[in-house]
């Protein structure tokens, strides 16, 4: 599969001693929260006390990410670093994780220590009792805002909804994967990469772990509503092919609403005569449905944007340089 431009440094996972756990966390302009965020990390793996990697993937931050990421990699054989060569988004951010992540469990996890790392070890104890995935749910989103909550309660009720696969409520990229689920998530070639979506779409044994999400340990949230919504539409356009099928409903019902008012309209002409009125009725029809074929217009746009995106066929993301992988030339 041709996924990164660099295949060449890509490391097959048997090349190094593969060990139990592999960290991954996708950075961007974090430098506030890493120091932090290793600390806090890092004594959490020490207590676990099974082998682990921290592979940090910097998506293309303009501050001091890479160089402090750099120094942890210098400090530590276990950090590694990949870094990108742009901001590529979280998503992609995460799959440059996931690819070179060797360990036979997987665990993303944020910069921002919003993902507690205390949970990892319930995490292991879950894995160990069978679960291939085990993922993290949030209690309850008091720290977030009102409009984020109910928007994305809404979001999730229609996502499963319009679609057959489940994707559980309230459940981030926070999880942990099994060595065999993260290899299915990397058979999936599409660049749409709502990594929820493909989490929940490989299936295999699933279970839930619950949480209070805190707040950012420090910096500032790098998603905005735009940004949101165009991961909602990703979320949407990627597990469901419905709105799809909205032209041929709205198209049904107004031939049928047309037919009635047409007999109608034959009706009163042949028994009161002709009368020129009409008018407003007439706009109030021509502008509706305009709108309605501008929307199923944007709709199939949508659809064949992304297909057109699929169809050329460009390796998800380029990365860089890496830092701290055994088959690195040094
Ligand atoms: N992130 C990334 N690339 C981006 C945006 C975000 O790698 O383009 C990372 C970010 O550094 C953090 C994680 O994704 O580790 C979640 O981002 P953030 O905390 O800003 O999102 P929020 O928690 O506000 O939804
Ligand atoms: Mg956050």
């Amino acid at each position: 599969m041709n996924r990164s431009a660099t295949d060449d440094l890509r490391l097959t996972p048997q090349t190094r001693q593969a060990p139990v756990l592999s960290l991954v966390v996708a950075a961007y302009n974090e430098e506030d929260v890493l120091g932090v965020f290793f600390e806090r990390l890092e004594a959490v793996l020490a207590e676990i006390g099974e082998s682990y990697e921290i592979v940090c993937v910097n998506d293309g931050s303009r501050d001091r990410t890479a160089a402090i990421l750099a120094e942890a990699a210098a400090r530590d054989s276990r950090i590694r670093v990949v870094n990108l060569s742009r901001n590529f988004g979280k998503e992609i951010a995460l799959t440059a994780g996931l690819d070179n992540a060797a360990g036979q469990a997987v665990v993303p996890l944020d910069a921002d220590l919003q993902d507690p790392p205390e949970l990892i070890a319930e995490f292991i104890r879950l894995w160990r009792d069978g679960f291939h995935v085990v993922y993290a749910v949030r209690n309850a989103r008091e720290t977030d805002s009102w409009l984020k909550r109910t928007t994305a309660g809404a979001f999730y009720a229609l996502l499963n909804k319009l679609s057959n696969v489940e994707i559980p409520h309230n459940a981030g990229d926070f999880r942990l994967m099994d060595r065999r689920v993260v290899d299915a998530v990397k058979s999936l070639p599409e660049r749409n990469r709502f990594m929820k979506g493909l989490f929940a779409w490989v299936g295999f044994r699933q279970t839930a772990v619950y949480y209070e999400r805190p707040k950012r340990a420090a910096g500032t949230s790098k998603f905005n509503y735009w940004k949101l919504w165009n991961f909602a539409l990703d979320g949407i356009t990627g597990y469901s092919t419905v709105p799809l099928r909205l032209a041929t409903y709205f198209g049904l019902i107004f031939a049928i609403l047309a037919m009635i008012y047409g007999l109608y309209l034959l009706l009163r002409t042949l028994i009161f005569g002709v009368d020129v009125p009409g008018y407003a009725s007439t706009m109030v029809a021509v502008i509706f449905m305009g709108g309605a074929q501008l929307t199923v217009l944007g709709i199939i746009g949508e659809y064949l944007g992304r297909l057109y995106s699929e169809a050329k066929h460009r390796p998800l993301y380029i990365v860089e340089n890496r830092i701290g992988f055994d088959d690195d030339a040094a």
